[in-house]
């Protein structure tokens, strides 16, 4: 969060929440569970069930849910939400889908098909793997070295390794599987033994109970350091996966780590291979240049309490506003 959007939510008052709800909301996570997981544990911090469930209540009792299919008929939605999950994490099944269930709710995951079925994963949580190692090896200074060396970086701290190491370039990931192999971590079998992504089983039980799929790349790419052309291809194949193998009719996507840097012509371009696509970014509640452009914020930090982030949201709107930020510009 910047620091407009802490002090707001300092500031921020729970009982401000009936006067915003007007505004339909999209809030979206990646998992929720009880106990860390390595695979995460580095990169951000999540909700457990009984957080989560209390977002449920909250939403519910101050919202009407969306089903996305009303989305794909361009209903107007007002005092609305609707959840999203990115990712394709194994949560989205064990822990979220029952939930939802129980709840009567509908939701929107979006998956990386090169993930499905755990024979490959996402770099970040490579990268979360092999520093939960190194913490159990207390960040033993030669290994580190030899890490920073391979990746090219320097480091002053601890800290300033972690950040690095997270941060690499798309293009480096390569190199992560030089220090899985150095580290003597056998990722094959951490994969089999944890299933840290849905299944096509999986996917094809939640759709069959009304549930709604989107691509979200096929191996989660910052676009940014992407090609226009393979910008593109990311996207729609991801999307065409899911209507390949589900028989779904409808795009859904969701643009991974962020939405900033994609540009009007390959908005154009999604447009033209469907009409009727709804996009998702996650740069809060900002108008987009189109309307099938959907813009989300995260309710994932499990420190924030979340009426007070649901008001912040909305304040920081009226901010946006009034220094002329409220409607994204896209080159
Ligand atoms: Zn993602």
């Amino acid at each position: 969060m910047g620091i407009v959007k802490d002090i707001l939510y300092k500031t921020a008052n729970k009982r401000f929440l009936k006067i915003f709800k007007n505004q339909t909301i999209f809030p979206y996570y990646h998992i929720v569970r009880d106990n860390k997981v390595s695979h995460i544990e580095n990169l951000y911090q999540f909700k457990n069930c009984k957080q989560f469930l209390n977002d449920i209540d909250l939403l519910t009792k101050h919202y009407n849910s969306i089903n996305p299919k009303d989305l794909l008929e361009n209903k107007n939605n007002k005092n609305s939400f609707l959840l999203s999950f990115d990712d394709g994490l194994q949560e989205v099944y064990t822990v979220i889908y029952p939930i939802l269930k129980k709840h009567n709710l509908k939701a929107i995951f979006f998956i990386n098909p090169n993930f499905v079925d755990n024979n490959e994963g996402l770099y970040k949580h490579y990268i979360s793997i092999i520093i939960s190692h190194l913490k159990n090896i207390d960040f033993e200074k030669s290994t580190l070295e030899k890490i920073s060396q391979k990746l090219s970086f320097s480091y002053n701290s601890i800290d300033e390794f972690k950040h690095k190491f997270i941060n690499i370039k798309y293009s480096e990931r390569e190199k992560i599987n030089d220090v899985l192999e150095f580290l003597k971590i056998d990722i094959k079998a951490y994969l089999q033994e944890h299933r840290p992504y849905i299944t096509k089983e999986q996917i094809q039980e939640m759709i069959n109970d009304g549930f709604f799929f989107g691509g979200h790349t096929m191996s989660h790419p910052s676009l940014n350091q992407l090609t226009h052309e393979e910008q593109k291809k990311e996207i729609i194949n991801s999307i065409d996966w899911l209507k390949e193998n589900f028989n779904i009719n409808y795009s859904f996507f969701a643009f991974p780590f962020s939405d900033k840097s994609i540009s009007k012509k390959l908005l154009n371009e999604l447009f033209e291979y469907d009409n009727n696509i709804k996009l998702f970014g996650n740069s809060g509640l900002k108008k987009d240049i189109d309307n099938r452009i959907i813009q989300r914020f995260s309710l994932e930090n499990p420190k924030k309490t979340t009426a007070k982030q649901i008001v912040t949201e909305n304040l920081y709107k009226y901010f946006n506003k009034l220094i002329g930020k409220y409607n994204i510009k896209r080159k």
